[in-house]
Protein backbone atom coordinates (compact mmCIF):
# COMPACT_ATOMS: atom_id res chain seq x y z
CA UNK A 1 0.00 0.00 0.00
CA UNK A 2 1.10 3.44 -0.89
CA UNK A 3 -0.41 6.64 -0.16
CA UNK A 4 1.11 8.61 -3.07
CA UNK A 5 -0.56 5.66 -5.66
CA UNK A 6 -3.98 6.06 -3.23
CA UNK A 7 -3.75 9.66 -3.64
CA UNK A 8 -3.62 9.56 -7.15
CA UNK A 9 -6.42 7.02 -7.67
CA UNK A 10 -8.56 9.07 -5.64
CA UNK A 11 -7.76 11.97 -7.63
CA UNK A 12 -8.00 10.35 -11.13
CA UNK A 13 -11.78 8.90 -10.60
CA UNK A 14 -14.38 10.47 -12.67
CA UNK A 15 -16.95 8.62 -12.33
CA UNK A 16 -18.89 8.38 -9.19
CA UNK A 17 -17.84 5.83 -6.65
CA UNK A 18 -19.61 3.11 -5.65
CA UNK A 19 -19.32 3.39 -1.76
CA UNK A 20 -17.33 5.45 0.44
CA UNK A 21 -16.82 4.66 3.41
CA UNK A 22 -15.88 6.75 6.53
CA UNK A 23 -13.46 5.39 8.68
CA UNK A 24 -10.54 3.30 9.02
CA UNK A 25 -11.57 1.15 12.02
CA UNK A 26 -12.11 -2.44 11.95
CA UNK A 27 -15.81 -1.53 10.91
CA UNK A 28 -14.87 0.91 8.11
CA UNK A 29 -11.86 -1.23 6.26
CA UNK A 30 -14.10 -4.68 6.89
CA UNK A 31 -16.55 -2.67 4.73
CA UNK A 32 -14.12 -1.90 2.36
CA UNK A 33 -12.84 -5.75 2.28
CA UNK A 34 -16.40 -6.77 1.29
CA UNK A 35 -17.29 -3.80 -0.76
CA UNK A 36 -13.59 -4.13 -3.24
CA UNK A 37 -14.26 -8.31 -3.06
CA UNK A 38 -17.63 -7.89 -4.75
CA UNK A 39 -16.59 -5.27 -6.97
CA UNK A 40 -17.78 -2.42 -6.03
CA UNK A 41 -15.95 0.86 -6.24
CA UNK A 42 -15.24 1.85 -3.32
CA UNK A 43 -13.10 4.51 -1.80
CA UNK A 44 -12.30 4.67 2.50
CA UNK A 45 -11.31 7.79 4.13
CA UNK A 46 -9.81 7.90 7.50
CA UNK A 47 -9.53 11.33 9.21
CA UNK A 48 -6.17 10.48 11.18
CA UNK A 49 -4.55 6.64 10.72
CA UNK A 50 -5.67 3.69 10.17
CA UNK A 51 -6.97 2.16 14.03
CA UNK A 52 -6.17 5.19 15.83
CA UNK A 53 -10.11 5.38 17.38
CA UNK A 54 -11.16 2.22 19.51
CA UNK A 55 -10.03 -0.35 17.17
CA UNK A 56 -5.95 -0.19 18.45
CA UNK A 57 -7.36 0.10 21.85
CA UNK A 58 -8.98 -3.65 21.87
CA UNK A 59 -8.28 -6.37 24.74
CA UNK A 60 -7.11 -7.92 21.74
CA UNK A 61 -9.62 -11.02 22.00
CA UNK A 62 -11.16 -13.01 19.25
CA UNK A 63 -14.01 -14.14 21.61
CA UNK A 64 -17.89 -14.95 22.20
CA UNK A 65 -18.08 -12.71 24.64
CA UNK A 66 -19.04 -15.14 27.97
CA UNK A 67 -20.39 -11.96 29.74
CA UNK A 68 -23.23 -12.16 26.78
CA UNK A 69 -23.50 -15.57 27.65
CA UNK A 70 -24.26 -14.68 30.85
CA UNK A 71 -26.48 -11.59 29.90
CA UNK A 72 -28.50 -14.24 27.79
CA UNK A 73 -27.61 -13.09 24.43
CA UNK A 74 -26.81 -16.45 23.15
CA UNK A 75 -27.63 -15.16 19.54
CA UNK A 76 -24.86 -12.62 19.87
CA UNK A 77 -22.38 -15.47 21.39
CA UNK A 78 -22.99 -18.33 18.91
CA UNK A 79 -22.06 -15.28 15.57
CA UNK A 80 -19.22 -14.32 17.18
CA UNK A 81 -18.01 -17.77 18.08
CA UNK A 82 -18.51 -18.59 14.13
CA UNK A 83 -16.53 -15.45 13.51
CA UNK A 84 -13.46 -16.51 15.81
CA UNK A 85 -13.34 -19.90 13.93
CA UNK A 86 -13.70 -18.04 10.35
CA UNK A 87 -10.74 -15.45 11.86
CA UNK A 88 -8.31 -18.09 12.56
CA UNK A 89 -8.96 -19.77 9.27
CA UNK A 90 -8.70 -16.54 7.66
CA UNK A 91 -5.40 -15.04 9.80
CA UNK A 92 -4.00 -18.45 11.48
CA UNK A 93 -0.40 -15.75 11.19
CA UNK A 94 -2.42 -13.51 13.65
CA UNK A 95 -4.93 -15.21 15.49
CA UNK A 96 -4.12 -17.72 17.69
CA UNK A 97 -5.95 -20.09 20.41
CA UNK A 98 -4.89 -18.69 23.58
CA UNK A 99 -6.28 -21.28 27.18
CA UNK A 100 -8.35 -19.47 30.16
CA UNK A 101 -8.29 -20.44 33.55
CA UNK A 102 -11.35 -19.11 35.87
CA UNK A 103 -9.82 -19.60 39.16
CA UNK A 104 -12.11 -20.80 41.85
CA UNK A 105 -11.77 -19.46 45.58
CA UNK A 106 -15.40 -20.98 46.64
CA UNK A 107 -16.77 -24.37 46.42
CA UNK A 108 -19.89 -23.39 44.21
CA UNK A 109 -17.29 -21.64 41.80
CA UNK A 110 -16.13 -25.01 40.04
CA UNK A 111 -18.93 -26.56 38.74
CA UNK A 112 -20.72 -23.09 38.00
CA UNK A 113 -18.60 -21.87 35.79
CA UNK A 114 -17.92 -25.40 34.96
CA UNK A 115 -21.08 -25.68 33.00
CA UNK A 116 -21.31 -21.94 31.49
CA UNK A 117 -18.15 -22.38 29.62
CA UNK A 118 -19.16 -26.06 28.42
CA UNK A 119 -22.11 -23.83 26.92
CA UNK A 120 -20.23 -21.69 25.37
CA UNK A 121 -17.93 -24.38 24.22
CA UNK A 122 -20.74 -26.50 22.40
CA UNK A 123 -21.97 -23.07 21.08
CA UNK A 124 -19.06 -23.07 19.08
CA UNK A 125 -20.13 -26.07 17.34
CA UNK A 126 -18.04 -26.79 14.40
CA UNK A 127 -15.36 -23.64 14.70
CA UNK A 128 -14.72 -25.23 18.20
CA UNK A 129 -11.58 -24.43 19.76
CA UNK A 130 -10.10 -26.64 22.91
CA UNK A 131 -12.23 -28.88 25.31
CA UNK A 132 -13.28 -26.66 28.70
CA UNK A 133 -12.51 -29.02 32.42
CA UNK A 134 -12.01 -28.85 35.86
CA UNK A 135 -8.86 -29.04 37.31
CA UNK A 136 -7.88 -28.79 41.06
CA UNK A 137 -6.04 -26.39 42.78
CA UNK A 138 -2.39 -27.99 42.35
CA UNK A 139 -3.12 -28.16 38.39
CA UNK A 140 -4.39 -23.94 38.73
CA UNK A 141 -1.35 -22.98 40.41
CA UNK A 142 1.23 -25.36 38.35
CA UNK A 143 -0.92 -23.44 35.01
CA UNK A 144 -0.56 -20.11 36.49
CA UNK A 145 2.20 -19.68 39.07
CA UNK A 146 1.64 -16.49 40.38
CA UNK A 147 -1.80 -17.19 40.95
CA UNK A 148 -2.79 -16.30 44.86
CA UNK A 149 -2.89 -19.31 46.68
CA UNK A 150 -5.10 -18.46 49.55
CA UNK A 151 -8.44 -20.55 49.34
CA UNK A 152 -7.77 -21.33 46.31
CA UNK A 153 -9.97 -24.20 45.52
CA UNK A 154 -9.20 -25.18 42.00
CA UNK A 155 -10.16 -23.61 38.20
CA UNK A 156 -12.16 -24.20 35.52
CA UNK A 157 -10.11 -24.03 31.86
CA UNK A 158 -11.31 -23.19 28.93
CA UNK A 159 -10.16 -21.28 25.18
CA UNK A 160 -10.52 -18.63 23.47
CA UNK A 161 -8.94 -16.81 20.39
CA UNK A 162 -6.30 -13.89 20.73
CA UNK A 163 -4.84 -11.68 18.36
CA UNK A 164 -3.07 -8.16 17.11
CA UNK A 165 -5.86 -5.95 16.60
CA UNK A 166 -4.25 -3.02 14.54
CA UNK A 167 -1.84 -5.80 12.46
CA UNK A 168 -4.82 -7.16 11.53
CA UNK A 169 -6.18 -3.75 10.57
CA UNK A 170 -3.36 -3.18 8.74
CA UNK A 171 -3.24 -6.43 7.18
CA UNK A 172 -7.09 -6.16 6.37
CA UNK A 173 -6.64 -2.58 4.77
CA UNK A 174 -3.93 -4.47 2.40
CA UNK A 175 -6.50 -6.90 1.63
CA UNK A 176 -8.96 -4.26 0.98
CA UNK A 177 -6.20 -2.78 -1.40
CA UNK A 178 -5.26 -5.66 -2.87
CA UNK A 179 -9.24 -6.41 -4.10
CA UNK A 180 -8.99 -2.72 -5.71
CA UNK A 181 -10.12 -0.57 -2.65
CA UNK A 182 -8.80 2.83 -2.39
CA UNK A 183 -7.96 3.59 1.11
CA UNK A 184 -6.80 7.29 2.55
CA UNK A 185 -5.25 8.06 6.17
CA UNK A 186 -5.29 11.51 7.31
CA UNK A 187 -8.37 12.31 4.49
CA UNK A 188 -10.82 13.59 6.83
CA UNK A 189 -14.43 14.15 5.47
CA UNK A 190 -15.54 17.45 6.52
CA UNK A 191 -18.92 17.74 4.66
CA UNK A 192 -21.48 15.34 3.25
CA UNK A 193 -23.57 16.44 0.07
CA UNK A 194 -26.98 15.95 -1.08
CA UNK A 195 -28.75 15.79 -4.68
CA UNK A 196 -31.76 16.69 -5.67
CA UNK A 197 -33.64 14.42 -3.97
CA UNK A 198 -32.07 15.47 -0.58
CA UNK A 199 -29.90 11.98 -0.97
CA UNK A 200 -26.35 12.19 0.28
CA UNK A 201 -24.20 11.70 -2.42
CA UNK A 202 -20.87 12.57 -1.51
CA UNK A 203 -18.28 14.10 0.46
CA UNK A 204 -15.89 17.10 0.76
CA UNK A 205 -12.68 15.26 2.26
CA UNK A 206 -9.77 17.10 3.25
CA UNK A 207 -6.03 15.59 2.69
CA UNK A 208 -4.45 16.72 6.22
CA UNK A 209 -0.94 16.58 5.76
CA UNK A 210 -1.51 19.43 2.50
CA UNK A 211 -4.87 20.76 3.66
CA UNK A 212 -6.16 20.39 0.06
CA UNK A 213 -9.62 19.78 -0.22
CA UNK A 214 -11.84 17.16 -2.60
CA UNK A 215 -15.37 16.75 -3.67
CA UNK A 216 -16.55 13.02 -4.46
CA UNK A 217 -19.50 11.59 -5.61
CA UNK A 218 -20.96 7.86 -4.23
CA UNK A 219 -24.24 5.60 -4.93
CA UNK A 220 -24.23 5.13 -1.46
CA UNK A 221 -22.22 6.78 1.57
CA UNK A 222 -21.48 4.69 4.42
CA UNK A 223 -20.56 6.10 7.91
CA UNK A 224 -18.44 3.81 9.76
CA UNK A 225 -16.78 6.29 12.72
CA UNK A 226 -17.70 4.17 15.65
CA UNK A 227 -18.05 6.65 18.87
CA UNK A 228 -17.97 9.40 16.42
CA UNK A 229 -20.79 8.07 14.32
CA UNK A 230 -23.11 11.00 15.57
CA UNK A 231 -21.05 13.90 14.88
CA UNK A 232 -20.95 12.89 11.09
CA UNK A 233 -24.72 11.79 10.78
CA UNK A 234 -25.44 15.58 12.05
CA UNK A 235 -23.39 16.88 8.83
CA UNK A 236 -26.59 15.38 7.30
CA UNK A 237 -29.19 16.26 9.33
CA UNK A 238 -28.56 18.90 11.99
CA UNK A 239 -31.32 17.74 14.01
CA UNK A 240 -30.34 13.55 13.63
CA UNK A 241 -30.87 11.65 17.49
CA UNK A 242 -28.10 10.60 19.20
CA UNK A 243 -27.68 6.27 18.76
CA UNK A 244 -24.22 6.28 20.14
CA UNK A 245 -23.41 6.39 24.24
CA UNK A 246 -20.21 6.54 24.04
CA UNK A 247 -18.51 3.98 26.89
CA UNK A 248 -14.91 4.19 28.11
CA UNK A 249 -12.63 1.07 28.63
CA UNK A 250 -9.31 0.85 29.98
CA UNK A 251 -5.87 -1.53 30.25
CA UNK A 252 -2.89 -1.95 32.47
CA UNK A 253 0.25 -3.57 30.96
CA UNK A 254 2.70 -4.90 33.22
CA UNK A 255 5.77 -6.75 32.99
CA UNK A 256 5.46 -10.67 32.34
CA UNK A 257 6.54 -11.70 35.70
CA UNK A 258 2.96 -11.02 36.77
CA UNK A 259 1.33 -13.92 34.66
CA UNK A 260 4.69 -16.08 33.69
CA UNK A 261 3.26 -18.62 31.39
CA UNK A 262 1.10 -19.17 28.47
CA UNK A 263 -2.56 -18.89 30.57
CA UNK A 264 -4.67 -15.81 30.61
CA UNK A 265 -6.88 -15.40 33.62
CA UNK A 266 -10.63 -14.92 33.47
CA UNK A 267 -12.38 -13.08 36.04
CA UNK A 268 -16.15 -13.53 35.83
CA UNK A 269 -17.30 -10.74 38.23
CA UNK A 270 -15.87 -8.08 39.49
CA UNK A 271 -16.67 -5.96 42.50
CA UNK A 272 -18.63 -3.65 39.73
CA UNK A 273 -20.43 -7.10 38.28
CA UNK A 274 -18.06 -6.90 35.10
CA UNK A 275 -15.67 -9.51 33.81
CA UNK A 276 -12.21 -8.88 33.88
CA UNK A 277 -8.96 -10.40 32.40
CA UNK A 278 -5.42 -10.38 32.84
CA UNK A 279 -3.74 -11.56 29.74
CA UNK A 280 -0.29 -12.80 28.40
CA UNK A 281 0.34 -10.76 24.75
CA UNK A 282 3.76 -9.98 22.81
CA UNK A 283 5.57 -10.75 26.12
CA UNK A 284 3.76 -8.80 28.34
CA UNK A 285 1.11 -8.98 30.58
CA UNK A 286 -2.51 -6.85 29.85
CA UNK A 287 -5.04 -6.45 31.85
CA UNK A 288 -8.14 -5.03 31.59
CA UNK A 289 -10.77 -3.52 31.37
CA UNK A 290 -13.63 -1.06 32.62
CA UNK A 291 -16.55 0.23 31.46
CA UNK A 292 -17.09 4.25 32.21
CA UNK A 293 -19.69 6.23 30.18
CA UNK A 294 -18.77 9.28 28.74
CA UNK A 295 -20.51 12.39 27.26
CA UNK A 296 -18.39 12.57 24.40
CA UNK A 297 -15.93 11.10 22.24
CA UNK A 298 -12.39 12.18 21.63
CA UNK A 299 -9.28 10.30 19.73
CA UNK A 300 -7.31 10.18 22.47
CA UNK A 301 -9.19 9.11 25.46
CA UNK A 302 -6.87 8.65 28.54
CA UNK A 303 -7.57 6.41 31.46
CA UNK A 304 -9.10 7.81 34.73
CA UNK A 305 -7.21 7.78 37.98
CA UNK A 306 -9.98 5.79 39.16
CA UNK A 307 -9.57 2.83 36.38
CA UNK A 308 -6.30 2.19 37.03
CA UNK A 309 -6.89 1.66 40.94
CA UNK A 310 -9.59 -0.79 39.81
CA UNK A 311 -7.80 -2.55 37.43
CA UNK A 312 -5.01 -2.53 40.19
CA UNK A 313 -7.08 -3.68 42.77
CA UNK A 314 -8.55 -5.88 41.18
CA UNK A 315 -5.75 -7.58 40.04
CA UNK A 316 -3.83 -7.85 43.27
CA UNK A 317 -6.84 -10.42 44.62
CA UNK A 318 -6.16 -12.84 42.26
CA UNK A 319 -2.22 -12.64 41.97
CA UNK A 320 0.01 -13.33 44.72
CA UNK A 321 2.87 -10.65 43.13
CA UNK A 322 1.02 -7.71 43.59
CA UNK A 323 1.20 -5.03 41.12
CA UNK A 324 1.42 -1.08 42.07
CA UNK A 325 1.67 2.10 39.69
CA UNK A 326 4.55 2.05 39.51
CA UNK A 327 5.02 -1.48 37.57
CA UNK A 328 2.54 0.00 35.17
CA UNK A 329 4.85 0.01 31.95
CA UNK A 330 1.72 1.49 30.11
CA UNK A 331 -2.05 2.22 29.93
CA UNK A 332 -4.34 3.06 27.88
CA UNK A 333 -7.92 3.63 26.82
CA UNK A 334 -10.52 2.93 24.32
CA UNK A 335 -13.82 4.04 23.79
CA UNK A 336 -16.76 1.78 23.06
CA UNK A 337 -19.52 3.00 20.17
CA UNK A 338 -22.27 1.01 21.81
CA UNK A 339 -25.66 1.76 20.37
CA UNK A 340 -28.24 3.65 22.74
CA UNK A 341 -31.15 2.08 24.18
CA UNK A 342 -33.55 4.13 25.78
CA UNK A 343 -32.25 6.26 28.87
CA UNK A 344 -30.20 3.19 30.22
CA UNK A 345 -26.90 4.91 31.79
CA UNK A 346 -25.33 1.20 32.66
CA UNK A 347 -23.28 1.60 29.58
CA UNK A 348 -22.11 -2.45 30.68
CA UNK A 349 -25.72 -3.27 30.25
CA UNK A 350 -25.81 -2.38 26.78
CA UNK A 351 -25.79 -4.52 24.06
CA UNK A 352 -22.64 -5.29 22.13
CA UNK A 353 -24.75 -6.49 18.83
CA UNK A 354 -24.18 -4.53 15.73
CA UNK A 355 -26.92 -1.47 14.57
CA UNK A 356 -27.30 -0.40 11.41
CA UNK A 357 -29.30 2.68 11.16
CA UNK A 358 -30.24 4.23 7.57
CA UNK A 359 -31.04 7.97 8.19
CA UNK A 360 -33.50 9.96 5.82
CA UNK A 361 -30.71 11.80 4.46
CA UNK A 362 -29.95 8.17 2.85
CA UNK A 363 -26.74 7.87 5.08
CA UNK A 364 -25.85 4.37 5.93
CA UNK A 365 -24.31 4.28 9.62
CA UNK A 366 -22.80 1.06 11.05
CA UNK A 367 -22.20 0.93 15.28
CA UNK A 368 -21.45 -1.22 18.18
CA UNK A 369 -20.71 -4.84 17.36
CA UNK A 370 -16.85 -6.41 18.15
CA UNK A 371 -13.83 -6.75 16.74
CA UNK A 372 -14.53 -9.99 16.55
CA UNK A 373 -17.46 -9.72 14.45
CA UNK A 374 -16.28 -7.14 11.92
CA UNK A 375 -16.42 -9.72 8.78
CA UNK A 376 -19.85 -10.01 10.04
CA UNK A 377 -20.60 -6.74 10.23
CA UNK A 378 -19.40 -5.78 7.14
CA UNK A 379 -21.50 -8.38 5.05
CA UNK A 380 -24.79 -6.93 6.75
CA UNK A 381 -23.93 -2.83 5.58
CA UNK A 382 -22.91 -4.17 2.71
CA UNK A 383 -26.11 -5.99 1.52
CA UNK A 384 -27.55 -3.22 2.64
CA UNK A 385 -25.27 -0.51 1.21
CA UNK A 386 -25.78 -2.34 -1.89
CA UNK A 387 -30.04 -2.36 -1.98
CA UNK A 388 -29.48 1.65 -0.94
CA UNK A 389 -27.47 2.43 -3.78
CA UNK A 390 -29.26 0.18 -6.21
CA UNK A 391 -25.83 -1.48 -6.94
CA UNK A 392 -25.39 -5.22 -9.03
CA UNK A 393 -26.45 -7.95 -6.50
CA UNK A 394 -23.33 -9.79 -5.48
CA UNK A 395 -22.57 -12.58 -2.98
CA UNK A 396 -20.41 -11.98 -0.03
CA UNK A 397 -17.11 -13.57 -0.82
CA UNK A 398 -15.12 -13.11 2.83
CA UNK A 399 -15.93 -16.00 4.78
CA UNK A 400 -13.42 -17.75 3.14
CA UNK A 401 -11.13 -14.53 1.84
CA UNK A 402 -7.59 -15.03 3.14
CA UNK A 403 -6.38 -12.25 4.45
CA UNK A 404 -3.33 -10.67 3.60
CA UNK A 405 -0.33 -11.89 5.58
CA UNK A 406 -1.89 -15.49 5.88
CA UNK A 407 0.69 -17.88 6.65
CA UNK A 408 0.11 -21.44 7.76
CA UNK A 409 2.99 -21.46 9.94
CA UNK A 410 4.14 -17.96 10.79
CA UNK A 411 5.74 -18.90 13.51
CA UNK A 412 8.84 -19.95 12.09
CA UNK A 413 9.56 -16.44 11.40
CA UNK A 414 10.29 -15.78 15.31
CA UNK A 415 9.79 -11.91 16.27
CA UNK A 416 8.69 -11.26 12.61
CA UNK A 417 5.66 -13.88 12.70
CA UNK A 418 3.17 -10.97 13.09
CA UNK A 419 3.97 -9.85 9.72
CA UNK A 420 2.87 -13.96 8.00
CA UNK A 421 4.09 -14.03 4.40
CA UNK A 422 5.41 -10.49 4.56
CA UNK A 423 8.26 -11.59 6.99
CA UNK A 424 10.61 -12.92 3.78
CA UNK A 425 10.47 -9.53 2.93
CA UNK A 426 11.52 -7.37 5.84
CA UNK A 427 14.24 -10.54 5.79
CA UNK A 428 15.28 -9.47 2.52
CA UNK A 429 15.39 -5.44 3.81
CA UNK A 430 17.74 -6.76 6.82
CA UNK A 431 20.21 -8.91 3.80
CA UNK A 432 20.63 -5.88 1.95
CA UNK A 433 21.50 -3.36 4.67
CA UNK A 434 22.31 -5.07 7.65
CA UNK A 435 22.23 -1.57 9.76
CA UNK A 436 18.29 -2.50 10.09
CA UNK A 437 19.07 -5.61 11.97
CA UNK A 438 19.75 -3.07 14.57
CA UNK A 439 17.13 -2.95 18.02
CA UNK A 440 15.50 -0.02 18.69
CA UNK A 441 15.09 -0.86 22.61
CA UNK A 442 16.75 -3.30 24.44
CA UNK A 443 13.05 -3.39 26.13
CA UNK A 444 11.13 -4.45 23.12
CA UNK A 445 12.14 -7.23 19.75
CA UNK A 446 11.20 -4.26 17.30
CA UNK A 447 14.06 -3.60 15.10
CA UNK A 448 15.06 -0.85 12.37
CA UNK A 449 14.06 -2.43 9.22
CA UNK A 450 10.53 -2.54 10.38
CA UNK A 451 10.37 1.19 10.43
CA UNK A 452 11.37 1.25 6.94
CA UNK A 453 8.95 -1.89 5.70
CA UNK A 454 6.17 0.46 7.59
CA UNK A 455 6.66 3.37 6.03
CA UNK A 456 7.08 1.91 2.15
CA UNK A 457 4.30 -0.61 2.60
CA UNK A 458 1.72 0.12 5.48
CA UNK A 459 1.15 3.63 4.73
CA UNK A 460 3.38 5.09 7.67
CA UNK A 461 2.96 8.55 7.89
CA UNK A 462 4.10 9.54 11.17
CA UNK A 463 6.47 8.23 14.46
CA UNK A 464 3.07 7.61 16.14
CA UNK A 465 1.77 5.36 13.39
CA UNK A 466 5.28 3.24 13.53
CA UNK A 467 5.28 2.99 17.35
CA UNK A 468 1.27 2.56 17.90
CA UNK A 469 -0.19 0.44 15.55
CA UNK A 470 2.38 -0.85 12.96
CA UNK A 471 4.32 -2.12 15.94
CA UNK A 472 2.72 -1.92 19.62
CA UNK A 473 5.83 -0.09 21.53
CA UNK A 474 3.44 2.79 22.90
CA UNK A 475 0.85 0.07 23.94
CA UNK A 476 3.75 -2.50 26.02
CA UNK A 477 6.12 0.24 27.22
CA UNK A 478 5.42 3.87 26.88
CA UNK A 479 9.00 4.82 28.01
CA UNK A 480 10.88 2.46 25.65
CA UNK A 481 8.88 3.94 22.83
CA UNK A 482 9.83 7.57 23.87
CA UNK A 483 13.70 6.41 24.01
CA UNK A 484 12.77 5.12 20.40
CA UNK A 485 11.09 8.14 18.55
CA UNK A 486 14.47 9.86 17.97
CA UNK A 487 15.62 6.79 15.64
CA UNK A 488 12.36 6.20 14.24
CA UNK A 489 12.07 9.73 13.34
CA UNK A 490 15.60 9.40 11.52
CA UNK A 491 14.63 6.29 9.74
CA UNK A 492 11.11 7.74 8.74
CA UNK A 493 12.42 11.01 7.55
CA UNK A 494 15.13 9.14 5.59
CA UNK A 495 11.78 7.19 3.99
CA UNK A 496 9.71 10.09 3.32
CA UNK A 497 12.07 12.42 2.33
CA UNK A 498 11.42 15.16 5.39
CA UNK A 499 13.96 17.04 6.86
CA UNK A 500 15.38 17.45 10.47
CA UNK A 501 12.65 19.89 11.59
CA UNK A 502 9.87 17.07 10.66
CA UNK A 503 11.43 14.99 13.02
CA UNK A 504 11.70 17.58 15.95
CA UNK A 505 8.48 18.31 15.53
CA UNK A 506 7.57 14.30 15.11
CA UNK A 507 9.50 13.32 18.28
CA UNK A 508 7.78 16.30 20.31
CA UNK A 509 4.38 15.22 19.17
CA UNK A 510 4.75 11.76 19.71
CA UNK A 511 5.93 12.28 23.35
CA UNK A 512 2.82 14.06 23.67
CA UNK A 513 0.86 10.95 23.17
CA UNK A 514 2.88 9.06 25.15
CA UNK A 515 2.29 11.18 28.43
CA UNK A 516 -1.22 9.95 28.45
CA UNK A 517 0.09 6.11 28.17
CA UNK A 518 2.08 7.17 31.20
CA UNK A 519 1.38 6.81 35.21
CA UNK A 520 2.71 9.22 37.93
CA UNK A 521 4.02 6.25 40.41
C1 LIG B 1 -11.80 -1.20 25.97
C2 LIG B 1 -12.31 -2.00 24.81
C3 LIG B 1 -11.95 -3.35 24.70
C4 LIG B 1 -12.43 -4.10 23.63
N1 LIG B 1 -12.01 -5.39 23.51
C5 LIG B 1 -12.45 -6.14 22.48
C6 LIG B 1 -11.96 -7.46 22.31
O1 LIG B 1 -11.11 -7.94 23.06
N2 LIG B 1 -12.47 -8.17 21.27
C7 LIG B 1 -13.40 -7.68 20.43
O2 LIG B 1 -13.85 -8.41 19.55
N3 LIG B 1 -13.85 -6.39 20.53
C8 LIG B 1 -13.37 -5.62 21.52
N4 LIG B 1 -13.77 -4.31 21.64
C9 LIG B 1 -14.68 -3.75 20.62
C10 LIG B 1 -13.93 -3.30 19.37
O3 LIG B 1 -12.67 -2.78 19.69
C11 LIG B 1 -14.78 -2.27 18.64
O4 LIG B 1 -16.06 -2.80 18.43
C12 LIG B 1 -14.19 -1.87 17.29
O5 LIG B 1 -12.82 -1.60 17.39
C13 LIG B 1 -14.94 -0.65 16.77
O6 LIG B 1 -14.37 -0.31 15.53
P1 LIG B 1 -14.96 0.90 14.67
O7 LIG B 1 -14.29 0.83 13.35
O8 LIG B 1 -16.44 0.85 14.69
O9 LIG B 1 -14.53 2.22 15.45
P2 LIG B 1 -13.10 2.93 15.47
O10 LIG B 1 -12.00 1.98 15.56
O11 LIG B 1 -13.16 3.99 16.53
O12 LIG B 1 -13.00 3.61 14.05
C14 LIG B 1 -13.70 4.76 13.68
C15 LIG B 1 -12.76 5.63 12.86
O13 LIG B 1 -13.50 6.69 12.24
C16 LIG B 1 -12.60 7.77 12.08
N5 LIG B 1 -13.34 9.00 11.81
C17 LIG B 1 -14.15 9.67 12.67
N6 LIG B 1 -14.62 10.79 12.07
C18 LIG B 1 -14.10 10.83 10.80
C19 LIG B 1 -14.20 11.74 9.71
N7 LIG B 1 -14.93 12.87 9.80
N8 LIG B 1 -13.53 11.46 8.57
C20 LIG B 1 -12.79 10.33 8.45
N9 LIG B 1 -12.65 9.44 9.48
C21 LIG B 1 -13.30 9.68 10.63
C22 LIG B 1 -11.85 7.77 13.40
O14 LIG B 1 -10.64 8.48 13.31
C23 LIG B 1 -11.67 6.29 13.70
O15 LIG B 1 -10.40 5.80 13.29
C24 LIG B 1 -13.29 -3.52 22.68
C25 LIG B 1 -13.64 -2.16 22.79
C26 LIG B 1 -13.12 -1.41 23.84
C27 LIG B 1 -13.46 0.03 23.94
Amino acid sequence: MKRNDMLQQARQRTEPWDIIVIGGGATGVGVAVDAATRGYATLLLEQHDFGKGTSSRSTKLVHGGVRYLEQGNVSLVMEALKERGLLRQNAPHLVSELPFIVPSYAWWEGPFYGIGLKVYQVLSGKYGFGASKLISKEETLRRLPNVNPDGLTGGVVYFDGQFDDTRLLINLAATAAEQGATLLNYAKVTALHKGADDVVNGVTWENVETGESFTVQARVVVNATGPFTDGVRRMADPDAKQMIAPSQGAHIVLDRSFLPGDTAIMVPHTSDGRVMFAIPWHGHTLVGTTDTPLKQASLEPVALDQEIEFMLETAALYLEKKPSRADILSVFAGIRPLAKSGEDSNTAALSRDHTIHIDKSGLLSIAGGKWTTYRNMAQDCVDQAATLGDLPDKNCVTKTLNIHGYHPNAAKFGALAFYGSDAPAIRELIAKDSTLAQSLDAKLPYVAAEVVWAAREEMARSVEDILARRTRALFLNSKAAVRMAPRVAALLAQELNRDKAWQIDQVEKFNHVAAGFQVKA
